[in-house]
């Protein structure tokens, strides 16, 4: 086999010998292997300063992660069995948890299968190719996966804002077989109709089963609010776990008319919805005098690059300052991040700060985080995003 070869800069490779799968274009020796003669995408074998093999990756000159690695020894072959034994373990990771119809199946470097996401909602597959190195390979993923899964249909969702970095197009909806317009995620007992087209990520958010389920226990026989609700998943969770009421709000009316939708399909009471910007909303709500007994607030990311940190942390705490001042006391704050630039110290941070300009206490009783769909890389900090702290709030 003649495959490229890239050799690492001097002392750049402890990162990527303690398991890391990235290599950054600063690190790699481009006097002996200039990054402009690879093409996007291309298959390479990986070598540190004196020789030695790192391993098995793809290369792409125009990003700041030059070499992702997709096995750590070198001249492995990457044929549709290798993805076939990589997508098999990541099945029978989330089989360990019950998961399987209904899940993320890939989740890119925790299954170390970088630039690679699937999830699967049922006999449909949604997938999003990340890189350009997981582009040119994606003949054999897309055979690995009918073989693994066969499916009634793949939907590519390469709408992904990452695939710009990767100078790649944005598109959605090219489809193997047939994927409908809805199709169903079930759930904690219940079934949801979702957009895989026209949804949020690939139309629903499996990182955050365990806390909608977690969520709806704390709320029974309570009022919740659902900030940033989508298609009502917290919302419709609790209801059918007994919840007393449940009021949702988001910007999107698509995503409310969709939560009422699948309440009526689930024979559960219909929330009230409230499309609105979420802190209008949280004004609005204590303008009028109400009170919530569980307030969840599920933003979508404040800080997508780095140079987002200082702002969007301060928008983490404005959202608790607004929420903290419409709960009884004492009650319930969960709030979550999938910021995967804010660490959980910093999050506690902006929490604790929201709190106070409610001039309200707080004890923190849990934190959570993804899924076990979602493994994290033990390397690899960015795999472990999703933090969900569960706040008792009291008076001071
Ligand atoms: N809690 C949901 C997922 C939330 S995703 C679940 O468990 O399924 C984030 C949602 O926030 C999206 O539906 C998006 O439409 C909404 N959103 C984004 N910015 C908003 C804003 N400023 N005000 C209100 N909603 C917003």
């Amino acid at each position: 086999m003649t495959r490229a070869e890239i050799f690492l800069a001097r002392g750049e490779d402890a990162r990527l010998r303690a398991g890391h799968l990235w290599a950054f274009s600063n690190e790699i020796d481009t006097a002996r292997s200039p990054l402009t003669s690879f093409a996007p995408g291309e298959l390479v074998n990986l070598f540190d300063a004196k020789g030695q093999g790192i391993g098995t990756g793809y290369v792409n000159p125009h990003s700041l992660i030059a070499v992702r690695l997709l096995a750590s020894e070198v001249d492995v072959a990457i044929d549709r069995s290798f993805f076939q034994e990589r997508i098999r373990r990541a099945i029978d990771t989330r089989a360990h948890f019950g998961l399987a119809r209904f899940s993320r199946m890939v989740f890119g470097e925790g299954d170390r299968l970088p630039g690679l996401v699937v999830d699967r909602y049922g006999p449909h597959l949604v997938v999003q190719v990340g890189t350009a190195g997981m582009e040119s390979l994606r003949e054999l993923i897309q055979g690995a996966l009918i073989e693994c899964f066969a499916p009634e249909g793949i939907l590519y969702r390469n709408d992904l804002e990452a695939r710009k970095l990767e100078g790649l197009d944005q598109r959605t909806s090219e489809v193997w077989g047939t994927v409908p317009e809805r199709v169903t995620v079930e759930e904690a007992g219940l079934a949801f109709q979702v957009s895989p087209r026209h949804g949020q990520k690939t139309g629903w958010f499996y990182d955050q089963r365990e806390h909608r389920t977690r969520v709806a226990r704390l709320c029974v026989g309570r009022r919740l609010l659902d900030v940033f609700s989508y298609v009502g998943g917290f919302s419709l969770t609790a209801l059918a776990q007994g919840a007393r009421e449940a009021v949702a709000v988001d910007e999107s009316e698509a995503a409310l008319s969709l939560a009422i939708e699948n309440a009526e399909a689930n024979q559960l009471e219909v929330p009230r919805t409230i499309v609105a910007d979420a802190f209008d909303a949280l004004r609005m709500l204590a303008e009028s005098g109400e009170r919530f007994e569980v307030i969840v607030l599920d933003p979508p990311a404040f800080i997508k690059r780095k140079k987002d940190f200082r702002p969007g942390l301060l928008a983490y705490e404005r959202l608790v300052g607004f929420a903290a001042r419409l709960l009884v006391n004492p009650g319930f704050l969960v709030l979550a991040s999938c910021s995967s630039h804010l660490g959980v110290d910093d999050f506690r941070g902006a929490f604790a700060r929201g709190v106070r300009r409610a001039g309200r206490a707080a004890k923190i009783v849990d934190v959570g985080g993804q899924g076990p769909d979602h493994p994290v890389h033990p390397s690899i900090p960015e795999t472990s995003y999703l933090k969900v702290l569960y706040g008792l709030i009291e008076e001071r």
